[in-house]
């Protein structure tokens, strides 16, 4: 027998539903007294205006992590090599080359490429790179090098962010992903992360838009942040979202425990319920970000799929695997059945994207 719903989660749904405007503690409120049911249809109808059509959106991406060392030290990461470890790689780029021309064959688009924040690797490095991928390989999408990266390349340099911008988009940088969020709000960001802060990261993003570069947002939780820093977390977004309208994407996910020195503390996944109710608040909150992705990598395919009724227009991604090119090609091909399935089972059309969010099916 489901619960009666409070006076004041009923009072909540209906001004949600009504377009009105709700303050960040009335938000809080509504993640919390809210039922999950009610949340994931009120973000659906956000999802309808933006995305009439019965469709879902997949892409076909290849990750390409060009350096796993850092000078960072982030509680949360599993990937990175401090500077002078053995297992510290910077990949050639012919093998960065290889990992195209095989993503290409496998029908892929483009690919999202990052890295740790490298201590030596100077501009000249990152603009290379990207021209000599858009010379070979004409129509590639480059979505590479989130705000982190952004602001170490600036530091190692010794140029201004703007300045790195230009030239790393006249190198031929499409777009940036919104890695490296997790959560923006300093007084908490400070005690997981040395990277970039979030004021530095927002800066990054804004003077992004201004260039004409457009990005994607992310928001990672479950690493013992309180729920006022996620809302917090998303109107520090929205308000750039207010001035640059350019993030055309926002990507939710939560805290992976294992091999991180974060995970001793807080070993426990995000429940799905919760990850559930706070993708759904995600989607009514900002609403004028037009696609919002939901990953089946980190939260499993049953979430994936309520996930589609209550406010996702994107099941995110296929990624090429970097292993020889008939195994990935096989996995690669099983998966995106395998997605398109979970995707038609659910009453959509799947249609396969660039990174850009444009379709590529007919
Ligand atoms: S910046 Fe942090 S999250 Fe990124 S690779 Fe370095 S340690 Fe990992």
């Amino acid at each position: 027998m489901s619960t009666p719903a409070s006076a004041t989660a009923t009072e909540l749904a209906q001004r949600i539903e009504a377009g009105d405007t709700l303050s960040d503690a009335d938000w809080l409120l509504a993640v919390q007294e809210v039922s999950t049911g009610e949340l994931l249809r009120l973000a659906d109808g956000v999802r309808r205006r933006w995305h009439p059509e019965p469709e879902v959106t997949y892409v076909i991406d290849r990750n390409i992590n060009y350096s796993n060392v850092c000078s960072a030290i982030c509680t949360f990461c599993a990937f990175y090599r401090k500077p002078g470890h053995a297992e510290g790689y910077v990949l050639p780029n012919e093998q960065i080359f290889r990992s195209v021309e095989e993503m290409l064959e496998l029908g892929g688009s483009g690919v999202l490429m990052q890295g740790g924040l490298h201590p030596d690797l100077p501009l000249d490095y990152y603009e290379t790179l990207l021209s000599e991928l858009k010379r070979r390989y004409p129509g590639i999408y480059l979505h590479c090098f989130s705000p982190p990266e952004i602001v170490n390349i600036s530091e190692v340099s010794g140029r201004p962010i703007p300045e790195v911008l230009i030239r790393l988009r006249d190198a031929g940088l499409d777009s940036i992903p919104g890695g490296g969020a997790e959560i923006l709000v300093d007084s908490f960001r400070k005690r997981r992360a040395t990277k970039c802060t979030g004021v530095e990261w927002l800066n990054v993003m804004e003077t992004a838009h201004d260039l004409g570069i457009r990005t994607t947002a992310t928001m990672m939780f479950g690493m013992g942040e309180r729920l006022e820093h996620r809302i917090e977390h998303m109107r520090m977004i929205k308000d750039v979202q207010s001035r640059t309208n350019g993030f055309y994407a926002f990507i939710m996910w939560t805290f992976q425990p294992d091999n991180t020195p974060l995970g001793r503390a807080y070993p426990d996944r995000v429940p799905a319920d919760e990850f559930l109710r706070w993708f759904a608040v995600g989607r009514l909150y900002l609403d004028t970000i037009p696609n919002h992705q939901v990953s089946w990598l980190t939260q499993g395919l049953d979430v994936g799929r309520r996930a589609l009724h209550g406010g996702a227009n994107d099941l995110g991604s296929i990624m090429i695997e970097e292993n020889v090119i008939s195994a990935a090609g096989a996995s690669h091909k099983a998966t995106e059945e395998m997605l398109r399935g979970v995707i038609e089972s659910e009453g959509f059309r799947a249609v396969r994207r660039n990174a850009a969010y444009e379709r590529l099916d007919p």
